[in-house]
């Protein structure tokens, strides 16, 4: 069986702590791997392998670390069918979705190499006689990043192209659930040039990553998965004196009034709730069906749902793949079976979902609620499954009440064809990325990703221009020569004249 490692100063590591993990194909529910989980050693191994490349990459001109992110940039395109594979057969998603999620990871190394243009500081002559004065952006020093098991590809890449290109060197914790990815992209910085020690990994758990979170040489930790971890990430990390940005999990609703293009909204509905089988952050959990807008999209949302193609994510017509693990495919039919004694409608039931030729596999079919109420578990709990639930609101008043008490803020989206409706959504709404008749607002690579509320702890959203904020730090010059006359000794506050 294969064994994952880690990838310390340009080598691939085997755990000396003789701890490993179990890494399995969930479409088969076989083990298929099993990955080193790092301790406080290999940590300690990854992070001065960093602190030791970082005064060199620091010191090399952005134009020139831009190139080697150039060439990986080449390489990740070459290799998009081998990264897309290696998802699905870890992850479970469809191949098409694995490919889909490659792209996105790409389109941050684009504009990461484009990053000398974002460290230009802001000059001005003449502060005082013969002073001028200028600000600059300097990286960090040594960052990690700890990312969730359903983006291994493209998380990871929302925070280390941005980070190295600034200057910083990095360690990332990938998850334990499907971490090969990560030794490709260490493979392939490698064979762009990167110097050894300036991209590390060290695979494991939480025994790694509080080594991480306490290691003295850690400036800064970049975190995406669930709220209560990111939580505790932001908490530990910034006590330890670290800038932390830590995005959590979600809630994410689409509001569809009467008005709605219900062709276009539940063709939305289907994909949003169900690609990725809802292992997405952004995915739709909740439709807010306003007015009659339930009772016009219900009965062609249950056609579809029921009608989902559920298979091997590698079956080139599967629409969704299998669930990570046994344990997130029972912590949703147990959910499942809470609405039920709750007592919402359960129009469309997944559970127990049988796959031909793939009988060990972790499926869950589509599933579909109505009439839930904001009191329930299906409503409160991130589920991170194939399950949609339907809550049937009034007016748009109280559909945005509803959303803005939800403790979580990632996204939402509201389908309508009037647009001053939609316009006091956008500016009422208290979440982070807004749809309008667009079901995932997934911010482009040179904009920037995060939600509000429990959905993010700390200061910055994650890549674009924020991600060069977080990876970097301004620094304010004042210069003077003496070819200036002396002001003598001064020991006010000096005065313009
Ligand atoms: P998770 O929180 O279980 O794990 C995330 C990372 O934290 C992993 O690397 C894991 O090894 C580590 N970890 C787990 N338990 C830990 C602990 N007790 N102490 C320290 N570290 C620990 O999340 P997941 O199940 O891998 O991913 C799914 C979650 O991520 C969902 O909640 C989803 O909404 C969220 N997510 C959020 C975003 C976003 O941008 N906001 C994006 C993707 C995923």
């Amino acid at each position: 069986m294969d064994t994952i490692t880690h990838f310390i100063n340009g080598a691939a590591v085997d755990t000396r702590s003789g701890r490993y993990g179990p890494v399995f194909n969930p479409a088969l529910g076989e083990q298929v791997a099993r990955v080193a989980l790092g301790t406080a050693d290999e940590v300690g191994a990854a992070v001065a392998a960093a602190a030791a490349a970082f005064p060199a990459w620091a010191n090399t001109p952005p134009l020139a670390r831009a190139r080697v992110l150039f060439k990986y940039l080449e390489l990740c395109q070459k290799h998009t069918e081998d990264f897309a594979q290696m998802l699905t057969r870890e992850h479970g998603k469809t191949l098409a979705d694995a490919r889909g999620e490659v792209a996105r990871g790409i389109e941050v190394v684009e504009f990461a190499v484009g990053i000398p243009q974002m460290l230009k500081g802001e000059f001005t002559d003449q502060i005082a006689r013969g002073i001028d004065a200028w600000s600059m952006r300097m990286p960090l020093g040594v960052v990690a990043g700890i990312t969730p098991f359903n983006f291994p590809v493209m998380v990871p890449m929302w925070m280390f192209p941005i980070a190295i290109a600034c200057g910083n060197t990095f360690v990332l914790k990938p998850s334990e659930r499907d971490p090969s990815p990560s030794l490709l992209h260490a493979r392939l910085l490698k064979e762009a040039g990167l110097p050894d020690g300036v991209f590390n990994v060290v695979q494991g758990d939480k025994v790694c990553v509080d080594a991480l979170l306490d290691h003295p040489e850690v400036q800064a930790v970049s975190f995406v998965g669930s709220t209560p971890i990111a939580e505790y990430i932001y908490a530990r990390g910034s006590a330890n004196g670290k800038r932390v940005q830590a995005l959590g999990g979600a809630k994410n609703h689409m509001v569809v009034m009467p008005d709605a293009d219900m062709e276009m909204a539940v063709d939305a509905i289907i994909g949003a709730a169900y690609g990725s089988a809802g292992e997405r952050c952004m995915a739709i959990s909740v439709v807010v069906a306003v007015g009659d807008a339930g009772d016009q999209l219900i009965g062609a949302v249950a056609e579809r749902t029921a009608a989902l193609k559920v298979r091997d994510g590698l079956d080139p017509e599967a629409e969704m793949g299998p669930i990570v693990t046994r344990a997130a495919k029972e912590r949703i039919e147990e959910l499942i079976g809470s609405g039920v004694a709750e007592g919402a409608r359960l129009v469309v039931d997944g559970r127990n979902y049988q796959v031909a030729g793939r009988e060990g596999g972790f499926f869950v079919g589509g599933t579909l609620f109505d009439h839930v109420r904001t009191d329930m578990r299906i409503y409160k709990e991130e589920i991170f499954g194939p399950v949609l639930c339907v809550v049937r609101a009034p007016d748009i008043a109280s559909a945005v009440e509803m959303i803005n008490a939800n403790e979580y803020g990632n996204g939402v989206a509201v389908f309508t064809r009037d647009g001053g409706v939609a316009r006091e959504f956008v500016r009422q709404i208290q979440v982070g990325m807004v749809g309008v008749n667009v079901p995932l607002p997934v911010p482009m690579a040179f904009n920037s990703f995060g939600g509000w509320k429990r959905s993010l702890f700390g200061d910055h959203h994650a890549y674009g221009p924020e991600g060069v904020r977080f990876y970097t730090r301004h620094k304010a010059v004042m210069q003077r020569w003496p070819n200036t006359a002396s002001a003598g000794v001064q020991f006010a506050f000096p005065q313009m004249k």
